[in-house]
């Protein structure tokens, strides 16, 4: 098992992101009938490649910009066809199963060709601006009224230039448009995208520069400096909706002082902006997507928060004076008896 891979965040982010400007765009999954992703029923794209490594993170498959093959157990007949078509000798079957040496592996898909079963999936297709745009309409007829296609990650803004397109594209088209970020992307990102986006759900998950750090190798000055200029651009254009959301995090993010200290900078540096701050609840369900990739996950065997945690760090948010009415929670909790 491994961790996380370590990764060198650049000063100049935008020098980062230019080297993932493309026509195509490299996409891990496209989810229906989602609720959990903004207003309404939604078909939510999550896009590849993230430039925060958040310790709890519960899309560890998404993280990197690359493609990757994982290896379903469940599915396996142990006939080690998968050894045979990999010229890169990059997997072994060990007692708790198959791992794959990610190092010798180049993501060329042979074993996966070669599985009978499915058990061998390639994580990471990339798209056609078109195409993609006319797989994801055709959700349209549920969208409704409120409901609309959310693009998630990952973050989907570091692949800035093909999302300003398909966001335009389905704005043309009459489509409502949301988009989740952390924000630690450059300013000019931001603004491009802007024009075609109904909705921003912006992720503060720590406001103090080094527990930020510490948990998601990454600074926040650059996400609080892009979360004041979203505000200073709604107080503008009148527009996108702001949506701020916060995972409450065991030993982590879930402490009286982050939870007052992301209040007090909603109320005084968003000024009243944002529609919406959601403390969204810790959960394990991730555990069997580590397991998958061979990763070590520090969360492992962590319980879901109590109830009565999540209503009285809810207090400790009405307390810091934003809003109530924009303040709620959500996920899931620990039953208790
Ligand atoms: S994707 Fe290619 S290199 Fe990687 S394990 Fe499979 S066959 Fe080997
Ligand atoms: S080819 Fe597929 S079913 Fe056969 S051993 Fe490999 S993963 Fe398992």
């Amino acid at each position: 098992m491994r961790s996380l891979p370590g990764k060198v965040i650049k000063t100049n982010v935008k020098a980062e992101l230019d080297l993932r400007e493309s026509a195509k765009a490299l996409v891990l999954d496209i989810q229906r009938f989602s609720t959990e992703d903004g207003p309404g029923l939604r078909t939510t794209v999550f896009f590849m490649g993230c430039n925060l490594v958040c310790a709890w993170c519960h899309n560890p498959e998404s993280t990197l910009f690359k493609k990757q093959v994982q290896w379903m157990g469940t599915r396996c007949i142990g006939c080690r066809r998968c050894l045979a078509a990999c010229a890169n000798d990059g997997l072994e079957f060990i007692e708790e199963g198959l791992t794959i040496d990610r190092k010798k592996c180049v993501a060329c898909t042979s074993c996966v060709s070669a599985c009978p079963t499915g058990a061998m999936e390639v994580k990471g297709i990339e798209w056609e601006l078109h195409d993609l745009v006319h797989e994801v309409l055709k959700d349209r007829a549920y969208f409704g009224k409120d409901g609309g296609v959310t693009l998630s990650g990952g973050e989907a803004l570091m692949q800035g230039l093909f999302v300003e397109k398909f966001l335009k594209e389905l704005k043309n088209k009459g489509v409502h448009t949301a988009v989740d970020t952390a924000a630690l992307v450059p300013r000019s990102t931001i603004e491009r995208v802007l024009p075609y986006t109904d909705l921003v759900m912006l992720d503060l998950k720590l406001f103090d520069a080094v527990l930020h750090k510490k948990f998601t190798r990454t600074d926040n000055g650059l996400i609080l400096e892009n979360a004041k200029f979203l505000s200073d651009y709604i107080n503008i254009h009148r527009r996108p909706e702001l949506w701020i959301r916060t995972p409450i995090i065991p030993n982590a993010t879930n402490t009286e002082e982050n939870i007052l200290a992301i209040g007090n900078f909603i109320r005084n540096d968003l000024s009243g902006t944002p529609s919406k701050w959601e403390l969204c609840s810790f959960n394990n369900l991730c555990e069997d997507k580590y397991k998958r990739l061979n990763l070590k996950w520090d969360y492992t065997n962590v319980p879901l928060l109590r109830k009565s945690e999540m209503e009285h760090l809810y207090q400790v948010a009405l307390n810091s004076g934003v809003d109530p009415d924009i303040v709620t929670w959500s996920g899931a909790i620990m039953v208790e008896n």
